[in-house]
């Protein structure tokens, strides 16, 4: 299916396509389809193989459906202020000793609530013919510890645009640790293969790989399997969660999924507050609500199990802590 920057197929075609759909789901209405036309529908079939297509609230299903509820209003289109700290080469440097580069604008999977889903990919398309431009603004930004590779997801690129992007990262002496944002290892886990484990084994840093993972229904057999490949690399594993209303916000689930992840050799890091997006305000939790279900985490899990809760404002140099 579509990549957030391609052209959306209509929406009725994209919804019929899912061919576990429930009937009722798979008409929609107008305004479900209005949704789909605007972010297309994307499940890869790990992740489709995880839902309970019976139950419309499935939380893995509720994730990825397009809703009517994405017409309500509220919401931004830039609800972190990431598009006022571009700099070069489709590097975003909002915070001082980190930089961000959107390394890829497509995903494996289209995250309904995703703060980027409205980011203008196609004003700096990420390309191999900028990795060079990345080079040179990090060499001349010497506070920059730590590069983060986003997207979109980063592990959409082939292994071998993933090498020739650090072969060029080679030249910034001052680099300490590189960073990789990714959903892929869970929602295709098939991606974790020979050539990727090498590329990872070889790099000349640090890797901190920070999965994203909202649920404990989503770390299924593949995932654990990949998941056992990167540990036994020796990669510092962290996950970060979105609070998603009807998705996680209870805590038995949060619960779990913190248990779960550790099983699998992983620590949870942030719970995210959602980002204001356009959309998305069907899945927000309130802040009071949020803190009651970490601070009930901290009675029952040791403190390196339960994750650290954060909002991203737009004009911040970095997350503020909630609890
Ligand atoms: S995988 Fe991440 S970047 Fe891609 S749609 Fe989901 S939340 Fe957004």
């Amino acid at each position: 299916m579509d990549s957030p920057t391609s052209q959306p197929r209509p929406a009725k075609t994209a919804l019929s396509r899912v061919e576990h759909l429930p009937e009722p789901l798979r008409r929609g209405g107008a305004l479900q389809a209005a949704a789909a036309e605007q972010f297309a529908l994307k499940i890869p079939a790990e992740f489709a193989s995880l839902i309970n297509w019976e139950n419309s609230e499935d939380p893995l299903l509720r994730q990825v459906l397009p809703s009517a509820q994405e017409a309500a209003p509220g919401g931004g289109t830039d609800p972190v202020g990431e598009l006022s700290s571009r700099v070069a080469g489709g590097l975003v440097h909002k915070y001082g000793h980190r930089a961000l580069l959107i390394a890829s604008s497509a995903c494996d999977i289209h995250c309904r609530y995703c703060f980027r889903r409205h980011f203008p990919y196609e004003q700096a398309p990420p390309s191999a013919g900028r990795w060079a431009e990345v080079a040179s603004y990090l060499n001349q930004h010497p506070e920059v510890s730590e590069l983060i590779l986003s997207g979109g997801d980063p592990l959409t690129l082939s292994t071998r645009r993933l090498s020739s992007l650090t072969d060029s990262l080679t030249s910034v002496r001052h680099l300490r640790r590189l960073r990789i944002h990714s959903r892929t290892p869970l929602v295709r886990p098939q991606r974790v293969d020979e050539p990727l484990l090498q590329w990872l084994a070889t790099l000349p840093w640090p890797v901190v790989l920070v999965l994203h993972c909202n649920h404990p229904g989503e770390l299924g057999s593949g995932a654990a399997q990949a998941l056992a490949e990167l540990r036994r690399l020796g990669l510092t594993l962290l996950n970060q969660s979105v609070l998603l209303k009807g998705v996680n916000d209870c805590e038995q689930t949060l619960a779990e999924l913190s248990e779960t992840l550790f099983d699998q050799g992983v620590l949870p890091y942030y719970l995210h507050q959602m980002d204001p997006v356009q959309g998305a305000s069907h899945f927000a939790v309130a802040d009071q609500r949020a803190r009651a279900l970490v601070n009930a985490l901290r009675n029952r899990l040791p403190g390196y199990l339960v994750p650290r809760l954060v909002s991203d404002p737009p004009a911040s140099e970095s997350k503020k802590i909630l609890a």
